[in-house]
């Protein structure tokens, strides 16, 4: 029989020891993806769980034939695509690997060790990750009372020593939205040395109108980048497609600090042709609202508190219950997000999987 891996890792290599890697990469969490649901419904991992819309799939077939070719490294029509479709111009666009890629590269154009990142917590389980990967500084600022951004406090904990602040509105994994005017005076407070990341991963979900749109916001400020992703609302996530849009001096920085060729041809097609069939998404995004309003309200008659949600998602904040709730929730068909003994995150998927979430939850206690 030949060698099999197995056998290999069994193998003596002699000194028993191991490269010398970063220690820093000792305190750096592993990201943990939400559980995949061998049966059962998974509302762990913030999916559309719809499937990719017919064009679109064709449109990757396409691309798909083309593999043995390297994608356009400039994605140029879907850059002037999202140019058009956003009223920026293309020099102010950078598109990454999701916007997991451009979080990466942030760091890359603007920390030295030591330098700081401030954010809230909890938000974006990512925020640490790559702050620590960095060598940088992670300063955590918590979240108020009614699990939203504290501003004052992020603004107070900015020091000459901060070089970026991740702002995720609406918060990942507790769905609160900040408001324009609220967000507004919070730059206005912060040195325009200071880079700030508006991480709007689920804006398209965020239906309140008092809320602040990153693209208006960051128009006047050269101070300010917006991500965004084909993940969520656009329903890529398994293509890695995200954009940043931030004045010209930014945006090349990220694209000077991407991989090369790291946006596939695939992804570049299946972005473009989602762009081409806007209102059908949107149709589906609404479908997805109208689900999380009727969740959120089932949960609230049944006593829960549930912060208002602005994405597709909602929280619980269950403290030392939360295994005791993921584990209910399993064994009723529902696989649920867990944040340590903070919480649970719960997607809003199809409708008979909020269904059967709703039931677990009721019969919870
Ligand atoms: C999902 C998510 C992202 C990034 O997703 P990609 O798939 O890498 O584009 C970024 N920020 C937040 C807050 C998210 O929830």
């Amino acid at each position: 029989m030949s060698t099999t891996s197995k056998d290999m890792a069994v193998t003596d290599y002699g000194r028993g020891s191991s490269p010398r890697l970063r220690t820093s990469l000792d305190a750096i969490p592993v990201y943990v993806p939400g559980k995949t649901a061998a049966s059962g419904w998974k509302l762990s991992s913030n999916e559309n769980p719809y499937p990719p819309l017919a064009g679109v799939l064709e449109a990757v077939t396409v691309a798909a034939a083309q593999m043995h070719r390297y994608p356009d490294l400039h994605s140029t029509e879907l850059t002037h695509r999202l140019a058009e479709h956003l009223s920026v111009p293309a020099a102010h666009i950078a598109l990454g690997t999701g916007s997991s890629g451009l979080l990466q590269q942030l760091m890359q154009i603007t920390v030295d060790p030591g330098g700081e990142v401030v954010y809230a917590w909890r938000s974006f389980e990512s925020y640490p990750i790559v702050t620590r990967l960095f060598g940088a500084r992670p300063v955590e600022v918590p979240l108020t009372g009614g699990e939203a951004h504290d501003l004052d406090a992020m603004a107070q904990a900015v020091t000459d020593r901060t070089r970026l602040v991740f702002v995720c509105t609406p918060n990942n994994p507790t769905g609160r939205a900040l408001h324009r005017d609220e967000l507004e005076r919070f730059l206005d407070r912060l040195p325009v040395d200071v880079l700030v990341v508006l991480d709007e991963a689920y804006v398209e979900f965020n239906t309140d109108p008092h809320c602040a749109d990153g693209v208006e916001l960051y128009r006047d400020r050269p101070n300010v980048v917006v991500l965004r992703t084909f993940s969520k609302a656009y329903g890529l996530a398994g293509l890695r497609v995200g954009y940043a849009v931030a004045h010209a001096p930014v945006a090349e920085a990220l694209r000077k600090t991407a991989v090369p060729f790291g946006v596939s041809a695939t992804a570049q097609s299946a972005a473009i042709a989602s762009l081409d069939r806007q209102a059908e998404l949107m149709e589906r995004v609404d479908e997805l609202v109208t689900e999380r309003e009727r969740v959120h309200k089932a949960l609230l008659e049944q006593g829960w508190t549930v912060p208002d949600s602005q994405a597709n998602f909602v929280w619980l904040r269950l403290g030392e219950q939360t295994t005791a709730f993921v584990d209910h929730c399993r064994d009723a068909g529902v696989i649920v997000r867990p944040y340590g003994q903070d919480g649970v995150r719960i997607t809003i998927g199809e409708r008979q999987a909020n269904d059967a979430l709703v039931v677990a939850a009721g019969h919870f206690r």
